[in-house]
C-alpha cells in the first residue's frame, strides 16, 4: 500500500491526457508532473486515491535526454502550459503516441504509427489570450492561474504569445491599478474586471480587446482607449457584461466602445471577421495546414454536396466551397453564423448556406428534408459528437466523412461507432496546434464501406 508522504523509486513509463508522466509503484497508478518517459525517479507520494496516487518528483535519478532547461520561468508554477521540460521532439513524439493509443484501444484499429504535423514555432504563436484578473495584497494582477486552482499566476511575458498581446495586458493593467478599477472577487462575488480577452489576427496584426465585467460600465474609458492605441494594431474595444457566478469567461452582452467590435484576418487565402465569441483556431499556421489535410482527405469534387457541422466562423466550409457544388455550414453560436455568413459575402462566396442550431438536430432535419451530402466534414468540441449527430450522418449516408478533433478519446469513440454502421477508417493525421500545452488534434477520413 502506499502512503502519503513516503518516497519511492519509480520509472516514468507514459503520460495521461494531461501530459503528466505515469509510473506504477506497488501496483498502484501514479500521476506525476513534469516528468518525462523512460525517466528513473524518487518520488514522494502526495494523494492517495481509490485506483490512482499523485506525486512529486524530488530527485531525478536517470535524466531523459529529452529534458531541457525551462525558457519560460514561471512554467512550473503556471496551469498555462505543460512541456517546457521537454524538447519539442519529445513532445510531438508523445502526441502522436496518445492519438494512436486512443484509436488502437477505443476503436479497434491496429495502427503502427500516426504522422504529426509539428509546428516549425513554439514560440508567439497564440492568436488569443484570457488572463484573468484578480487582486493580491491590495494590489491588481494579471496572469494566468496555477494548475488545479484559480490563483492568478503573473507573467511578464508568455513566450507562447505575440508580444502585442502582453503589451495590451500591462496597458489594462497600468490603467486599472491608476484609475483603482476595482477587480473581481469570485468568493464574494464583488468587484468589477473579471478577464481581460485579447486576439490578434496574425496575418492582418488587428488586435481586438475585450473586457469582461461584473456590471454594465466601465469608468474612464477615453483614458483606457488612450493607452491601447499606443499599441500597433490595436482596432476595437469590447465589453463583454458577465454578472454571472462561474466560470464562463465571456458573457452574453457585448458593447462596442472603440471600432468595429471586430477584426479581419486571412486564413487559407480568405478573409474573415472575428468576433470575441467566435471560435477561431489559436495557431493561425498550423490551423492552416490542419485545414489543408482535411480538404485533401475530403477530395472534393465540382459535383458535390459538402456538410460541415460545427463550423464556427466557416472557416473549413469556405475553404472547401471552392473545390465544391454547394456547402451548408452548421454552428450553434447565433454571432459566429453570422461572422459565417458576412464571410462568405466578404470573399465573394455564392455557393455556401449556414444554418444556427445543434449539430445533431439540425443534421437531422436537413436529412428529414432529403439533403444527402457527398462529403460531411465535423469538428465538434472536446465532447465529441452526440448520438443525434451520428444517427443523422449515417442516414445522410455520406461517401467520406473528415472528422477533425481535439480530443484523440472522444474522436476514438465516435469512430469505433461510426464503424459498427459501415464506415472505415482511412487514414488519421495528428496535427500540433499547441506547442508546449499538452493539447492534440487530430484529422481522420472514413470513407462508407461498399
Ligand atoms: N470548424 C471551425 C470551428 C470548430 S470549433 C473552425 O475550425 O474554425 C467547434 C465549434 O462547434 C464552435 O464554433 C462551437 O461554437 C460549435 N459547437 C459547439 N457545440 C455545438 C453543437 N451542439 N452544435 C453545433 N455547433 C456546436
Amino acid at each position: 500500500m502506499l502512503e502519503k508522504n513516503q518516497i519511492y523509486e519509480a520509472v516514468i513509463t507514459d503520460y495521461t491526457a494531461q501530459g503528466q508522466g505515469i509510473a506504477h509503484v506497488d501496483g498502484i497508478t501514479v500521476f506525476i508532473p513534469n516528468a518525462i518517459a523512460g525517466e528513473r525517479v524518487r518520488l514522494r507520494i502526495e494523494h492517495v486515491g481509490k485506483t490512482w496516487a499523485g506525486g512529486k518528483i524530488t530527485e531525478i535519478l536517470e535524466k531523459s535526454p529529452h529534458r531541457v532547461n525551462r525558457e519560460c520561468p514561471v512554467s512550473k508554477l503556471c496551469g498555462g502550459c505543460d512541456f517546457w521540460h521537454m524538447d519539442y521532439q519529445e513532445e510531438t513524439r508523445l502526441k502522436a503516441e496518445r492519438v494512436k493509443t486512443c484509436l488502437n484501444r477505443l476503436a479497434g484499429e491496429q495502427l503502427e504509427e500516426i504522422p504529426i504535423l509539428s509546428a516549425p514555432a513554439c514560440f508567439g504563436y497564440r492568436n488569443k489570450a484570457q488572463y484573468p484578473v484578480a487582486s493580491k495584497k491590495g494590489r491588481a494582477c494579471a496572469g494566468f492561474f496555477r494548475a488545479g486552482t484559480h490563483d492568478v499566476v503573473e507573467n511578464s511575458r508568455c513566450l507562447i504569445l505575440p508580444r502585442e498581446t502582453d503589451m495590451v495586458k500591462d496597458a489594462v493593467m497600468d490603467y486599472v491599478n491608476q484609475y483603482r478599477i476595482p477587480t473581481y472577487d469570485e468568493t464574494t462575488h464583488k468587484g468589477l474586471l473579471r478577464h481581460i480577452y485579447v486576439r490578434r489576427g496574425a496575418v492582418s496584426e488587428q488586435i481586438l480587446v475585450c473586457l469582461v465585467v461584473n456590471g454594465e460600465k466601465l469608468p474612464r474609458v477615453p483614458e483606457l482607449i488612450e493607452r491601447l492605441k499606443k499599441i500597433p494594431g490595436f482596432t476595437t474595444l469590447v465589453l463583454s457584461v458577465n454578472t454571472k457566478k462561474g466560470n464562463a469567461v465571456l458573457g452574453d452582452k457585448f458593447i462596442t466602445l472603440y471600432g468595429p467590435g471586430f477584426i479581419e484576418d486571412t486564413l487559407c487565402g480568405l478573409n474573415f471577421r472575428l468576433s470575441p465569441r467566435s471560435f477561431y483556431q489559436v495557431n493561425h499556421h498550423q490551423a492552416q495546414r490542419l485545414y489543408q489535410a482535411a480538404i485533401q482527405q475530403a477530395a472534393i469534387t465540382k459535383d458535390d454536396l459538402v456538410l460541415d457541422l460545427y463550423c464556427g466562423v466557416g472557416t473549413i466550409t469556405l475553404a472547401m466551397a471552392a473545390y465544391a457544388g454547394k456547402v451548408i455550414g452548421v454552428e450553434v453560436i447565433p454571432q459566429a453564423v453570422e461572422d459565417a455568413r458576412d464571410n462568405a459575402r466578404r470573399n465573394g462566396i455564392k455557393n455556401a448556406e449556414f444554418f444556427c442550431g445543434d449539430a445533431g438536430q439540425a443534421a437531422l432535419e436537413l436529412e428529414k428534408q432529403g439533403i444527402r451530402p457527398d462529403v460531411i466534414t465535423v469538428d465538434p468540441p472536446r465532447k465529441g459528437l452526440n448520438a443525434e449527430a451520428i444517427e443523422a450522418i449515417c442516414r445522410m449516408n455520406p461517401r467520406r466523412l473528415v472528422y477533425v478533433s481535439c480530443d484523440p478519446a472522444t474522436l476514438a469513440r465516435d469512430v469505433a461507432l461510426l464503424k459498427e454502421r459501415g464506415y472505415t477508417l482511412k487514414t488519421a493525421q495528428a496535427a500540433d496546434l499547441f506547442p508546449r500545452c499538452a493539447h492534440v488534434e487530430t484529422v481522420c477520413l472514413l470513407s462508407r464501406n461498399k
